[in-house]
């Protein structure tokens, strides 16, 4: 079983193109469970065409505005009118090669951004060992300093109580998605009254006390679990990390997730295993299930628990034995006597069904990212048709299909002629009920795809 958290571990990244797929990784996100080999340098990447089609340019030298543009205390990095540009379109990261920053600096600290001509552009994180050298913070001149932090932090949490109010502190959810909350290098997943953080940069993991500070004043949790083993962070020259940064071991944490109760283990177990972003998804899947379910895909059967609150019987595969153990005792935990736990190949137990004849009124597909990289796109897409073709195949007239892909690489457009393209080889009529992507407490930034990779279609077989 892979997990959203594994990487290609100490590999250097070799080019801007593999330094924004390692940036994805550390966000843990879904769209990386799986990881594909590194594209040799040079080959074509996401942006390549937008590359391609500019000139190089000479990287910016800081000359004497690196020296006398400084307002603040903050040292001050010159960068490229390209990069000056990708800021104006929405982006947060710049690369090295697009920076000339003073030798001094020696990674985490918090600098000011100029343009070539020495006008201000905003301030942001300096990374030293990360292709990606700038993040972001600000684009005013303001004080970076305990305050913005705070407010930042709050600013976050403010978005979740708004969205997805829990008084009782009984549920779970992402509280801070770094980038997309202007934190970048930081997430914060609250699983009831606990707190599960990484910092996955220099600049956030020098600050993890400060951090861990204000969110013990903000939130107040019982706990705060620091999991920054992930291999990942070699990438930034930062150690391997796992333990309390407040409180006690917590022990397993029971949530609940809808109506579902479901168990994290924040300090031995896979912390990002609960797959947050598609709570809002699963809770959802659920007001649709009903007579007789399968869902492929299931990990540890938070769809399948979700859909046996409606559906006479619910088939749960996947082909893992560990993620079904863990799919069966959260099933007796939600005495949920009407799931079955699987352990096979969800591309050949659909195969089987729809050449047994059989059907069934719901149907949730929910795999890793088929599509790696870019040179995996096409074999992906067949992937994707191959499973949904199955599902509708199987689905009775008047049956749900809630069908899901976390590839970065395939759009929400393409995503959707591909279903589209599998219903029309199954000859069968499809209205879409919902177009959903990850959860409200998964925001995505404006200007930064890296931000946006969950699709999940519910669709309704006529
Ligand atoms: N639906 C889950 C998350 C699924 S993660 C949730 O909401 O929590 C993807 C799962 O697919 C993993 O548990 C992995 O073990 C499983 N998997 C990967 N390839 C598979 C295959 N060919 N057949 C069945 N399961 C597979």
């Amino acid at each position: 079983m892979t997990s959203p958290t594994k990487g290609p571990g100490a590999v250097q990244p070799k080019s801007a193109k593999e330094a924004r797929r390692l940036e994805r990784l550390k966000h843990g996100s879904r769209a990386v469970r799986d990881v594909a080999p590194a594209r040799p340098p040079g080959s074509p990447g996401r942006f390549g065409q937008m590359t391609k089609s500019q000139p190089r340019r000479p990287p910016p030298v800081l000359g004497s505005v690196g020296e006398s543009g400084a307002t603040s205390g903050e040292p001050t990095v010159v960068v490229s009118r390209r990069a000056v540009e990708r800021l104006d379109q929405g982006h947060v990261w710049i690369y090295r090669s697009d920076v000339a920053a003073p030798a001094a600096l020696s990674g985490g600290e918090v600098v000011r951004l100029a343009d070539e001509r020495g006008w201000f552009v905003g301030k942001a994180f300096y990374g030293a060992q990360s292709q990606i050298a700038v993040r972001l913070l600000t684009r005013e001149d303001e004080p970076v300093d305990d305050d913005f932090f705070a407010r930042r932090l709050s600013q976050a949490k403010a978005l979740r109580d708004a969205t997805a109010p829990d008084a009782e502190r009984r549920r779970a959810g992402r509280l801070v998605h770094g980038e997309a909350d202007l934190i970048p290098g930081l997430i914060v997943d609250r699983y009831a009254d606990c707190l599960s953080i990484q910092t996955l940069i220099e600049a956030t993991d020098a600050r993890r006390e400060l951090l861990a500070d204000i969110l013990m004043t903000l939130v107040q949790p019982r706990a705060i679990v620091e999991r920054n083993d992930l291999r990942v962070r070699a990438h930034e020259g930062l150690p391997q990390r796992k333990g309390m940064l407040r409180g006690d071991p917590p022990g397993p944490v029971e949530f609940l997730e809808g109506e579902v109760r479901l168990v994290a283990d924040l300090l031995e177990g896979q912390k990002t295993g609960a797959f947050l972003d598609q709570a809002e998804n699963r809770v959802e899947a659920g007001h649709y299930a009903r007579g007789r379910a399968l869902d492929c895909f299931t990990y540890g059967g938070a769809f399948a628990l979700q859909l046996a609150r409606r559906a006479d019987t619910v088939t749960a595969v996947d082909i893992s034995e560990q993620a079904a153990a863990q799919g069966r005792e959260a099933a007796a935990r939600n005495g949920a006597g009407n799931v079955e736990f699987k352990v096979a190949n969800a591309f050949d137990l659909l195969r089987d069904e729809s050449d047994k004849g059989e059907r069934y009124d719901t149907i949730v597909l929910d795999p890793p990212a088929f599509a790696k990289s870019k040179s995996s796109l096409d074999a992906a897409l067949r992937g994707y048709k191959e499973i949904n073709l199955r599902a509708f195949h199987l689905l009775t007239r008047g049956g749900v299909l809630i069908t899901c892909s976390c590839s970065f690489h395939i759009d929400d457009a393409q995503f959707e002629r591909t279903v589209l393209a599998a219903a029309g080889d199954a000859k069968r009529s499809v209205q879409v009920i919902e177009r959903r992507g990850a959860g409200r407490d998964h925001p995505t930034l404006l200007g930064v795809p890296e931000t946006r990779y969950l699709k999940c279609l519910i669709l309704r077989v006529l």
